[in-house]
């Protein structure tokens, strides 16, 4: 069987695996401790934070296609929330998510779905890859000098920003892909000993240091201490993302504060998560990245739109183009 290296355990890397390990030998390497990448949920002193991807559509009938068994265990179910439009401090109009199309999210937590993947596929975690070299085949080196040989093929599964660090620049889409910018975000986490009164359970925020808040307790499944998921503009955390941490912190939380009209410092749990690579700046949508001659592919949710749903699509493209490639 021909080997294959995905670098990364996102929702494309662990679909990719997936689907691949029929045909090849896959190996998955992860740098995080466990898969799922911005498909994250954190634990902490009794708290549960989603503090990557919050929810997520499906559009297209394969994503459909491959949620129903997930639906069907309860592992992916429908979120909900009274949800707000917010300009400023001040909200705007109600939207009605419970009649438009479905919000979905992980359950017990966003990365449920990731951990589902998972399950017989072979990863190595905490593996940062930092280089590829090619004789015959593929040889894969990782932070602490350890080889991984003898792989046919590589396929980069990280934010393009990151991917350009590792993808020789003979690789036939390494422009391109260079090209292709992505935005961060900080993703405050807020755990109190009681519920607040809030007059909403998600909002997207506009004009404000803030893009998104929302009542993280209230998604299905989990536990019942009150949580609140907060995330920064994407332009605040441009100016900001290697500032001090606890400034950053306190400004989101007086940010907050304001919002909700109650002093989100008596938080009990307080944490805060740069993200240097949290969305594509702009929705683009490319093919598959794949270089026949050099067995190397590149896929991502930079690929196709920028979310959840465009981590799987580009996964998709990716795998039937290799399919195409090795039939
Ligand atoms: C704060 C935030 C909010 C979001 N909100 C939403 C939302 O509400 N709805 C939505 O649809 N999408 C949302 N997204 C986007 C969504 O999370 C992503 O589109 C999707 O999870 C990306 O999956 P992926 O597999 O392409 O990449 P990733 O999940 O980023 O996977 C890449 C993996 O590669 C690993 N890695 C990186 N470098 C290396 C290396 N050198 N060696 C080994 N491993 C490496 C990383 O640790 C990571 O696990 C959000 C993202 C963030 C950060």
């Amino acid at each position: 069987m021909k080997k294959i290296a995905i670098i990364g355990s996102g929702l494309s890397g662990l679909t990719l695996a997936k689907w691949l390990k029929t045909d090849f030998e896959v190996t998955v390497f992860e740098k995080a401790r466990g898969a799922g990448g911005r498909l994250a949920t954190r634990r902490e002193e009794n708290f549960q934070f989603d503090h990557g991807a919050q929810y997520f559509t499906a559009r297209t009938d394969a994503f459909k296609r491959f949620l129903e068994p997930f639906l069907d265990n309860g592992v992916v179910q429908q979120w909900a929330p009274k949800h707000v439009q917010i300009n400023g401090t001040e909200i705007e109009h109600e939207n009605h998510w419970a009649r438009e199309e479905p919000r979905y999210v992980g359950v017990p937590g966003m990365n449920s779905v990731a951990k589902q993947l998972a399950q017989n596929i072979q990863i190595e975690v905490n593996t940062k890859i930092t280089s590829l070299l090619r004789h015959d085949k593929w040889q894969l080196t990782d932070e602490d000098g350890k080889i991984y040989e003898n792989y046919d093929w590589v396929i980069s599964t990280l934010p393009a920003p990151q991917a350009i660090e590792l993808l020789p620049p003979e690789f036939d889409s390494y422009q391109q892909i260079k090209n292709i910018e992505m935005s961060g975000c900080f993703s405050l986490m807020l755990g109190f000993d009681k519920a607040l009164p809030m007059k909403f359970e998600a909002a997207h925020i506009s004009n404000s240091d803030l893009s998104w808040l929302a009542v993280n307790s209230h998604k299905p499944g989990r536990q019942n201490l009150f949580t609140l998921m907060i995330h920064s503009s994407e332009a605040y955390a441009a100016n900001n993302m290697d500032a001090n941490r606890e400034l950053v912190m306190q400004h989101l939380i007086q940010k907050t504060s304001e919002i909700i009209g109650y002093d989100a410092n008596e938080a009990v749990h307080k944490t805060i998560h740069g993200w240097r690579y949290a969305n594509n700046v702009v929705r683009a949508s490319h093919p598959a990245f794949i270089d026949r001659d050099m067995n190397l592919g590149a896929c991502g949710d930079w690929c196709v739109g920028g979310r959840v749903e465009g981590a799987f699509t580009s996964a998709f493209n990716l795998f039937n183009a290799l399919k195409m490639n090795t039939a």
